[in-house]
């Protein structure tokens, strides 16, 4: 049987082939296969769900070591114990059948439990660092496997400090909730607080609107989901921008030190890039539903991704002088 490429293990379905994949289906054994392969100088990646990853097209230098290791069993009345392979959106379903708040929010993110702290992924005025207490890790450079805290992997907005370092794996990750009947504050709902069951549904059925729940048959969300993370800004420059384009609300959020955090997708639509940017015989596009996603609308290779994304980082920093960046690994590009 031949080697499945990236474009199979991908949501972006762009990508060669790896010289060999190795499936993990115990913490121990994805902990013992980065040890052997890291002993052996092996060049290797680590694969979830493959929805945060852009992997360059051809014969591929490196191992693709897939983590799937799956189950969650509550540790005590709040705490899930989950393991790095099971599927993210199953544990929000796990905690929300169990009266437990917290992640409702986090509904619909494609990908695994255990890559949810590598980006501290996050969504609708929620992130894994809310309720992240420790993680199990193998950490290559000191070739241990040991539980750290939360507070040791430098969370902050679409980062930590395992993204783009590889130093380490995650092998499980525990998670502290909150026995309740009503959700957090919905940002999407104005700050509303509903059941957890409704929450749910609720960000399932935003979300889809916007193509950001993977859909084989929807190529909108043939993504890598939000493709360029809000730029951080000095105040100056946003209020530069603000003038140029004209309108009263431009999406601003104070950052500190007198920065602030800047729309990726409004700078984008205001740069002339709007949805299904660049246009229909494209391969790869904006989404038709989100112009911070790019799409492979079934043909794209990486480097049409790669392209599509560099044009709108260009395009962006013309206009407005912000440098965008990517929030998706890439590899090899
Ligand atoms: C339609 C869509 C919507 C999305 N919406 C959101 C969103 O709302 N919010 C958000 O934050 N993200 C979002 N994403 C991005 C993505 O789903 C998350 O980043 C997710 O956590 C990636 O998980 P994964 O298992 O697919 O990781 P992969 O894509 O497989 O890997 C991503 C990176 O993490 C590393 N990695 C993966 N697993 C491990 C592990 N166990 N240990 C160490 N490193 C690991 C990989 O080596 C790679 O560098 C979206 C993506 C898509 C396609």
């Amino acid at each position: 049987m031949s080697t499945p490429s990236f474009a199979s293990l991908t949501t972006l379905r762009v990508g060669g082939t790896p010289a060999d994949i190795v499936e993990c289906t115990t913490a121990e054994a994805l902990a013992a296969t980065v040890a052997r392969l890291d002993a052996a100088g092996t060049p290797l990646i680590i694969v979830g769900g493959g929805s945060n990853l852009l992997v360059a097209e051809g014969a591929l230098d490196l191992t693709a070591v897939l983590v799937r290791n799956t189950g969650i069993s509550l540790v005590d009345d709040i705490t899930l114990r989950i393991q790095a392979g099971t599927v993210w959106d199953n544990v929000v379903a796990f905690a929300v059948e169990h009266g437990l708040g917290g992640i409702e929010a986090l509904s619909g993110i494609p990908g695994s439990a255990g890559a949810t702290p590598v980006q501290n992924v996050g969504a609708y005025g929620s992130e894994i660092a809310d309720v992240l207490t420790r993680v199990r890790l193998y950490n290559r450079e000191t070739e241990t496997d040991e539980w750290v805290p939360a507070s040791s992997l430098d969370l902050a907005y679409r980062y930590s400090n395992l993204k783009f370092t590889s130093r380490a794996v995650v092998l499980e990750i525990e998670l502290e909730l909150e026995k309740t009947e009503q959700s957090i504050p919905l940002r999407h709902l104005g700050g509303e607080r509903v059941s957890l069951a409704e929450a749910r549904e609720s960000v399932l059925e935003t979300r889809r609107a916007k193509g950001m729940v993977l859909d084989s048959a929807d190529h909108d969300t043939w993504s890598a989901g939000s493709f360029f993370t809000n730029p951080v800004v000095p105040a100056a420059l946003a209020d530069d921008i603000e003038a140029i384009v004209g309108e009263d609300r431009m999406p601003r959020f104070a950052a500190g030190d007198g920065q602030v955090k800047l729309s990726a997708a409004w700078l984008i639509e205001r740069a002339g890039c709007h949805r299904g940017f660049p246009g229909e015989d494209a391969p790869a596009r904006l989404s038709t539903k989100h112009t911070l996603a790019l799409t492979n609308r079934g043909a794209a290779t990486a480097d049409d991704i790669a392209a599509l994304a560099r044009r709108v980082q260009g395009v962006v920093e013309k206009q407005f002088g912000v440098e965008l960046h990517p929030e998706p690994v890439w590899v090899g590009l």
